[in-house]
């Protein structure tokens, strides 16, 4: 529907001890939601994984290390760490990712201190990218759950709702590392808030609304 909104939920850093929190809200409100995981080859993280599939959210690549040093060597390093979450999940849940987010988002300069002779280093990323039909999402509001380590709740439910306000489709960033508590105690006020102002949860997908963020090459 044209005049439809909808809003994403996307939790990016996990699978944590608050995963499993998050899922049980999830499920007891009944939206869905998108995870941008990396890997963790645990038996605890095997289970959330197939968690997040089981109970129809989507699962998306984060890439497997989140390491800067490491991913942004080169185009091809960038892609190998990728390619290995995506063959991991695969093995894991029986379900290769369809969605991926950038450590840091599409637009970071971190790759610069790590690899400074390559300005066109994102360019050839996203190009790769593409060859893999691996689509990228950006978010057009945050949480701002990585402000501080732990952020206070009420200041968690004050920014999501502030940055979501006037957005028909809204990208949300939130965080489910472990020190991320308090992205657990805001979300259900979160979801209550944004189900009275008439937004409807959706999980993101190759055919979803995106969000590119605008990339600055100086
Ligand atoms: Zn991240």
């Amino acid at each position: 529907m044209q005049d439809e909104k909808t809003v994403y939920l996307t939790f990016d850093d996990g699978p944590s001890h608050n995963t499993a929190r998050i899922l049980n809200i999830l499920q007891q409100h009944n939206v869905p939601a998108t995870f941008f995981v990396n890997g963790y080859d645990t038996d605890f993280s095997h289970q959330m994984y197939q968690r997040i599939v089981n109970e129809g959210h989507q699962l998306g690549n984060h890439t497997y290390s989140h390491d800067y040093e490491k991913i942004y060597q080169s185009p091809e390093a960038f892609i190998e760490d990728v390619e290995k979450l995506q063959d991991f999940l695969e093995t894991s849940t029986g379900v290769r990712p369809e969605v991926f987010r950038f450590p840091a988002g599409s637009n970071n300069q971190i790759y610069r201190r790590v690899q400074q002779d390559n300005p066109y280093l994102m360019i050839e990323i996203k190009q790769l990218l593409r060859e893999k039909e691996l689509p990228y999402f950006d978010w057009n509001a945050s949480s701002t759950d990585a402000a501080a380590v732990t952020l206070d709740t009420d200041i968690i439910i004050k920014n999501t709702l502030k940055h979501v306000a006037g957005h028909q489709n809204a990208i949300i960033l939130f965080h489910d590392s472990a020190a991320k508590s308090t992205t657990v105690e805001a979300l259900p006020t979160i979801i209550r808030r944004l189900e009275s102002l008439g937004y409807h949860f959706d999980v993101l997908t190759p055919d979803s609304f995106y969000v590119h963020f605008n990339y600055l090459l100086f």
